[in-house]
């Protein structure tokens, strides 16, 4: 099976009525770079920079950052390359950044939370992906967000790199686009505030799951009640693919769903283009994608965002691959 799918490695990912589809690569770091190259991945969807200083006990200093950065961009010089800010906080823990005892780390100073409550490390990061921009086509986006003021102080603190580099005569793309992950609810509910504000968004299914049905997603106890189908789910998902393409702005999945096939036609009749998954998975979801019909799928798809009633959903998520 796996060297079956191996051919269609260099196969174009698109449906039967013709539409391009993008698959993107999610990593964390430059030693996932081959299985990217194995996979012929469109691009980085998305690239979780924690990792650089997960299990060590020191911050990794600006130019070790734009090391990392720049391997990356090197290495897919014409493709799409969306690196995350640190999300840090919560299950993944920083060593060598102060530390704090929080009752709820899934609801506490994580992620976009804690780089605006540390602007000295969250500058040097900016700082070393734009340096790292000047080598590819970087997209920079902000995990977690839910407020609009949290944008616009990102935006602040990107102006203000710029700025210092520009007087440092460095080079840098000054076009570098800025976009954000939708995955809390909030932000899904409220999204012509990120539209107005972003080049793109990316939906990070993995925790809009756990703050939508409020299951910590790394609690056994609950994890049976963790339903990527869940009708909430559903709504949030589909109605965030719906509106950016009502306004023009590109949305992708890079949560655990985008590389499940049996979530593959489902999404796709959601109006999603862009897929971001780990890239053992590519080849996969591409086998799904040359087997769909969007205009087959898409009205069957918008009954089943209507249902409510959770044995019907999945029932007629099953029959999309009939
Ligand atoms: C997500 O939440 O779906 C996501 C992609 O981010 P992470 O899993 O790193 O929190
Ligand atoms: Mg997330």
């Amino acid at each position: 099976e796996r060297s079956k799918l191996n051919r269609l490695r260099d196969t174009h990912a698109s449906t039967l009525d013709g539409e391009t589809i993008n698959l993107l690569a999610n990593i964390e770091g430059p030693k996932d770079l081959p299985a990217v190259k194995t996979a012929n991945a469109d691009g980085i969807g998305l690239y979780r920079t924690e990792f650089l200083f997960i299990g060590r006990d020191t911050l990794p200093d600006e130019d070790e950052q734009y090391e990392a950065y720049r391997s990356v961009l090197k290495a897919l010089p014409t493709k799409p390359v969306t690196i995350r800010t640190f999300d840090v906080g919560a299950d993944k823990a920083l060593a060598g950044a102060p530390a704090r005892v929080e009752p709820n780390p899934a609801l506490g100073l994580r992620a976009v939370r804690y780089s605006l409550a540390e602007p000295k490390m969250f500058l040097t990061q900016l700082r070393a992906l734009l340096r790292a921009s000047a080598h590819g086509k970087l997209q920079i986006m902000i995990p977690m967000l839910a407020h609009a003021q949290e944008i616009d102080q990102c935006l602040a603190l990107i102006d203000k790199a710029k700025t210092e580099l520009r007087a440092e005569k460095q080079k840098f793309d000054e076009a570098v686009q800025i976009g954000g992950m939708i995955e809390i609810p909030a932000a899904a509910l409220s999204l012509g505030m990120f539209i107005r504000r972003l080049s793109f968004l990316s939906i990070g299914t993995n925790d809009l799951i756990q703050y939508t049905l409020a299951i910590d997603r790394s609690d056994e106890a609950v994890v049976h009640l963790y339903d990527p189908l869940h009708p909430a789910v559903l709504k949030l998902i589909g109605g965030t693919i719906a509106t950016g393409a009502r306004y023009g702005v590109p949305v992708s999945v890079c949560g655990e769903m985008a590389g499940d096939p049996s979530y593959t036609l489902l999404l796709l009749g959601m109006g999603l283009r862009n897929f971001s998954m780990h890239p053992g998975n590519i080849l996969e979801i591409k086998q799904q994608i040359l087997r769909s019909d969007l205009s087959d799928l898409a009205p069957k798809v918008q009954r089943i965002l209507k249902m409510d009633e959770p044995a019907r959903v999945r029932e007629a998520v099953e029959r999309l691959a009939t």
